[in-house]
């Protein structure tokens, strides 16, 4: 079968490979469509940051070349040894997470804290930029019965923006700041607009990005640049600030930014991905008693919820997916428009690994 491998930086390879096999507990499945995700550009761009080259992953044993891909729907095909519940021919999409199921945490169902977690398509299990895929059962979901494929490859971006708000106790009526609008930004939007926020406040610098973040749901845009972001936001909300900050742009500039748009004991929710400490005021945390809370991936209820928010048109997710390309032309389609000139404009590429599709 066809697929897209990560073999370093500036250097992924569509090659034809065996098919996987489903091992006991696991499905193969016929990839309709997967995502782009932003951290697949990076390995591209500028890894590797997460791909095991020298050592290979704890939980899955290997390291590259591997395969890409993890944000994906499709078919079941085949059934794994030992799998109940799942049929060939259900229509599902699965969860990054590659966790072990039997760490403290993992039995606890807190999976995402797993001391061996892997992802998808990263860690070297799966990768669904690839005509089939293995996947686990127990991170398996169903796609419900009016929801498209290409939508429902949108759920595991959304999750995490989703899961988000569960991490920093959001609770309908309250008013959130959310930092940058790219593809979990604008998750984090839709799904505060879905949980009955007061007032979104979206702080993103003039491009067409500014228009997605009201398409989303956003209130009120402030260009950190243009104008003083944690006065305007105080302004809004009677002088004291917003309930609760969403931190997706991952820079230091944003961690502090985030910080003052808070009212006194208000919660900083980070969300970006990191690879150094960043430089942050922690006297002023101390004497305002506010909340740092990081928020990683989602848990199995996220997934559904989204899915069902997705299916009845809560989360309309409305012009997310920007471009579908062929698995043939991840490269040249794919990874060098998301880093060429146009890429402001897209939110979610959509690859396919059947041309019939398009
Ligand atoms: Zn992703
Ligand atoms: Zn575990």
């Amino acid at each position: 079968m066809k697929a897209a491998l990560w073999y370093a930086k500036q250097d992924v390879r569509i090659e034809e490979i065996p098919e996987p096999k489903p091992g006991p507990g696991e499905v193969k499945i016929r990839v309709k469509w997967c995502g782009i995700c932003g951290s697949d550009l990076h390995e591209y761009e500028d890894g590797p940051f997460s791909i095991p080259v020298d050592t290979p992953h704890p939980l899955t044993g290997k390291k590259a070349p591997i395969v890409l891909g993890h944000e994906f729907s499709g078919d079941i095909v085949e059934v794994g040894e030992g799998v109940t519940g799942w049929n060939v021919g259900d229509r599902v999409t699965a969860e990054a997470t590659v966790a072990c199921l039997e760490c403290r945490y993992c039995k606890q169902g807190h999976y995402s804290y797993c001391d061996r977690l892997g992802i998808f398509g990263v860690h070297g299990s799966g990768g669904a930029m690839a005509e089939y895929v293995v996947a686990g059962a127990p991170f398996l979901h169903k796609i419900p019965g009016n929801l498209d494929y290409e939508k429902a490859s949108l759920v595991e971006p959304i999750a995490v923006g989703f899961h988000s708000l569960g991490a920093g106790n959001f609770r309908a009526g309250m008013t959130a700041v959310v930092l940058g609008a790219g593809p979990i930004g604008l998750g984090v939007i839709e799904s505060l607009r879905a949980a009955g926020a007061h007032k979104i406040i979206a702080v993103v610098r003039k491009s067409v990005r500014q228009e997605y973040a009201l398409r989303s749901g956003a209130d009120v845009l402030l260009d950190p640049y243009e104008v003083d972001a944690p006065a305007e936001i105080r302004k809004i909300t009677g002088g004291l600030g917003a309930d609760i900050c969403f931190e997706t742009f991952g820079v230091d500039f944003g961690v502090n930014l985030g910080l003052n748009c808070l009212h006194n004991g208000g919660t900083l929710v980070v969300i970006s991905l990191w690879n150094k400490p960043v430089s942050v005021d922690l006297m002023h945390t101390v004497l305002t008693e506010k909340y740092i809370v990081g928020s990683n991936l989602y848990s199995y209820n996220d997934f559904e919820t989204v899915l069902k928010m997705l299916e009845d048109g809560r989360i309309p997710a409305k012009g997310y997916i920007t471009k579908r390309i062929a698995l043939d032309d991840l490269v040249a389609e794919g990874f060098h428009t998301l880093s060429g000139p146009d890429k402001k404009k897209h939110v979610k590429i959509l690859v396919t690994p059947d041309r019939s599709l398009l």
